[in-house]
């Protein structure tokens, strides 16, 4: 098929994800016909540096030969086949894998498909639990505020990115939203790097006063990636970790978006040295080839539900391709590249570069923090530096600046004012600096108009 084939045929047919359709009459869709390392190549031959790692997914470059060849050999054996009643060698070596490297006693996985269905595994989980185990009052869950943790309802119900929310309110099951750090705009006036994260008092707080009818508090550790890469320290996480355990109340760390080596660190819990009670991952495990993902947890959750077919207490959750071998095989794969390749070690000189950017950026009149963690940063463009305004949504200039990007050959996809970059954890130290010097440019041109 050629380009205007592809074009027109999507136009006619496909409804794309989180997107006005309306958009596509002036910026069509780009066809994509292939990967290479840190780029994408269009159908008609055009490279783009895919810097935010396709919605976050993809850890070592598109395309990639070890992983290829995981997918090859694994279809040549079996491309799935169902998980109740039946199991695989490479589940089995992942499961194994990931409970040695988590962290605390986290030693059984639930296997799902997507990031929102290990959410929704984890609320149930935590629900189930204590209905069994004698505390059937905790039916709540506590979540912050700009928090993100999915599309599907449950998910759904604990995020608190308005836009993404507001429709579904009246469908949502009610939890507590507990006002989320936010360290740009600290109220405290402190700065994430040498505070004792007073702002945690809302949690503690909503605790104190609910924790009987509470299962569970999620969150995403360190970095509320949906809502604009806002970062916040370790110590949020040690105090979470306290209280939850001071009042019985699970802790759901969702490091969907953080974990795997984003952080600097394998997972972002690493940081503070907490150990969640449940813990999501999805997105990079499979090295962004295919959809999995798991929900970790303790010997103790699942031990509340091992009992005799006739109490009744199984976990009956399940989706058709839980345990998929050919993504189970590509995660495998995954945590030997990390092991054989030193790929955290090989994050220093990135870092470097983005943290030397910093000081570039902010220098500028219209950045008002550009902010990081690991191998994740953001630029927080305002209107006002003074008064930390940002633009006002409807002028869309994250929206602009992700065109403009495209046009210099990079993909930015900002979220709000918020440029940020997620890049491949290997990504060329060259081809790191052209993001940098692509994301300049625009931001010069994007602030300049009105
Ligand atoms: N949790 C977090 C922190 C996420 O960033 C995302 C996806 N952006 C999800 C959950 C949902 O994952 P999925 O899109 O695979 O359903």
């Amino acid at each position: 098929m050629n380009y205007e084939e592809i074009i027109r045929l999507d136009r006619e047919h496909v409804w794309h994800p989180c997107t006005q359709e309306k958009d596509h009459e002036r910026l069509p869709p780009i066809a994509i016909e292939r990967g290479e390392g840190s780029y994408l190549v269009t159908a008609r031959g055009e490279r783009i540096i895919d810097a935010v790692s396709s919605w976050w997914v993809n850890l070592f470059g598109h395309n990639h030969p070890r992983l290829n060849r995981a997918l090859l050999e694994q279809s040549q054996r079996i491309a799935h086949h169902i998980f109740a009643g039946f199991t695989h060698e490479p589940a089995v070596k992942l499961a194994h894998r990931l409970c040695e490297r988590a962290p605390g006693k986290l030693n059984r996985v639930f296997f799902a498909d997507n990031g929102s269905a290990a959410v929704e595994v984890a609320l149930k989980m935590s629900f189930q639990y204590w209905q069994q185990s004698g505390k059937p009052g905790k039916t709540r869950f506590v979540s912050l505020t700009e928090a993100y943790h999915g599309e599907t309802l449950g998910a759904l119900a604990v995020s608190g990115c308005e836009l993404y929310r507001k429709t579904y309110q009246p469908i949502l099951m009610q939890g507590f939203s507990v006002q989320g750090p936010d360290c740009y705009r600290c109220p405290y006036g402190l700065h994430r790097d040498q505070c004792d994260a007073p702002c945690f008092e809302h949690m503690e707080r909503t605790l104190a006063a609910h924790h009987r009818e509470i299962a569970a508090v999620i969150i995403e550790p360190l970095i509320q990636a949906a809502a604009g890469m806002r970062i916040h320290p370790p110590i949020y996480l040690k105090k979470l970790r306290a209280l939850c355990d001071h009042y019985q109340v699970h802790y759901i760390a969702d490091e969907i978006a953080v974990g795997f080596g984003r952080t600097g660190r394998f997972f972002a819990n690493e940081h503070a040295g907490t150990a969640p009670d449940i813990l999501c991952l999805s997105k990079g495990i499979t090295g962004g080839y295919l959809p999995l993902s798991v929900a970790l947890t303790t010997d103790e959750i699942y031990h509340g539900f091992y009992d005799d077919y006739t109490t009744l207490k199984a976990f009956l959750h399940s989706h058709s391709y839980t345990g998929n071998p050919l993504a189970c095989a590509l995660a495998v794969e995954v945590m030997n590249i990390f092991d054989e390749e030193d790929i955290l070690g090989g994050l220093e000189p990135r870092m470097d570069m983005l943290e030397a950017a910093r000081a570039r950026f902010e220098a500028h009149p219209h950045v008002g923090e550009m902010r990081r963690c690991g191998l994740v940063a953001a630029i927080e463009m305002v209107e006002s530096k003074e008064e930390k305004r940002g633009y006002p949504w409807q002028q869309r200039r994250g929206y602009r600046f992700y065109q403009e990007a495209l046009k210099r050959g990079a993909l930015l996809r900002p979220l709000g004012n918020v440029i940020y970059f997620m890049p491949p954890l290997n990504i060329p130290q060259d081809v790191l600096a052209r993001v940098l010097d692509i994301a300049w440019d625009c931001l010069e041109d994007i602030t300049r108009e009105s």
